[in-house]
């Protein structure tokens, strides 16, 4: 009897569809993917539909490989729906893990945003000044949107989750291995953050690194940098002290500092804080007025520091 195919799906809530990309990008192995597993639910390539999903019964998936941040009701009905008809539920990338990019949303309030979109953007028609409602009726019948939320959150804010996978998006390799593991039963302890080391990215970096003492900050187009040192030590941000390695030092190779989206390394609540606290450690100077100077010179830290764990962070949004 051929054994039994794993029962797969994939979703993504609010996010760019570059988690979706990462799992093509594994190129061939998606058709042993395809030999090993039904892929029951994947809204961006199969035309499954949501009645599919609750017609389920519970726990019939096997896996749910979800994408992308909870900004709406519709992201955590599915979710919860995925939870509930899935033995494992894998936050899978940035925006589920932290809640990544759509997470910095949270630097706002929801009318600032809902202003911005349908209020005084310059493609909106002169004198139209619609905000969309979650209910509202059109020639009489009755029509009803996902609800847009205050704030951005992470998977695990709305429902469990088992493992998490980082990366904006996940590395190829990583989405492979993480696959592998599933089909072999070999797990690592449940809410194991998977594909990712326990080390630090400076760690697997090959730059060379030497005393860190820095006056000045840049963007890294400002200066020309050596192509073989530390970012850091020529003072362009790289949180690669304060993150985990496992992306194969993707951003460093490419002559731009990481920006922090495999996460915090194991035991650190906040990983905005962790590099701030890194970075204080490397001004060079003992004159407050001198250090509040080189500070000042930080390119939008928060969007950098917080680029991908907004909702993850201590503050987890602006309380205006
Ligand atoms: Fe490499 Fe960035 Fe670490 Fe410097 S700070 S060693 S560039 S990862």
């Amino acid at each position: 009897m051929a054994a039994r195919k794993l029962q797969i799906a994939l979703y993504w809530g609010a996010a760019c569809g570059g988690c979706d990309v990462a799992v093509l990008d594994t190129n061939e192995f998606i058709l042993d993917v395809a030999a090993a597993a039904d892929i029951r639910f994947w809204p961006i390539a199969v035309d499954g539909k949501y009645h599919d999903l609750e017609a389920m019964a519970d726990s019939e998936l096997d896996l749910a490989l979800f994408n992308g941040a909870i900004r709406n009701s519709e992201n955590e009905h599915v979710a919860k729906l995925l939870r509930q008809k899935s033995k494992l539920l894998v936050a899978f990338g940035s925006c589920a893990h932290m809640g990544g990019i759509p997470g910095l949303a949270n630097l706002v309030t929801k009318d600032e945003i809902l202003a911005t979109a349908y209020l005084s953007n310059a493609s909106i028609e002169p004198g139209n000044q619609t905000i969309p409602q979650a209910r509202t009726a059109v020639d009489g019948m009755p029509l009803e949107i996902p609800s847009f939320y205050r704030r951005v959150y992470r998977l695990c804010d709305v429902v469990d989750v088992d493992y998490f996978v980082p990366g904006c998006p996940p590395a190829p390799d990583q989405v492979k291995a993480v696959l592998l593991a599933v089909v072999k039963g070999e797990l690592p302890p449940l809410g194991s953050v998977v594909g990712a080391s326990e080390r630090a990215l400076c760690d697997d970096c090959q730059r060379t690194k030497s005393e860190k003492m820095v006056r000045h900050f840049h963007r890294p187009f400002e200066i020309l940098q050596d192509p073989s040192r530390c970012l850091l030590e020529q003072g362009i941000l790289c949180m690669g002290s304060a993150t985990r390695s496992g992306c194969g030092v993707r951003c460093p190779n490419s002559n731009q500092g990481c920006r922090g989206c495999y996460g915090p390394l194991p035991g650190v609540a906040d990983h905005g804080a962790s590099f701030l606290s890194a970075l204080a450690s490397i001004v060079d100077s003992k004159d407050p007025k001198e250090i509040d100077q080189i500070l000042a010179g930080l390119p939008d830290f928060i969007s950098f520091a917080y680029r991908f764990g907004l909702p993850a962070s201590t503050l987890q949004r602006s309380y205006r």
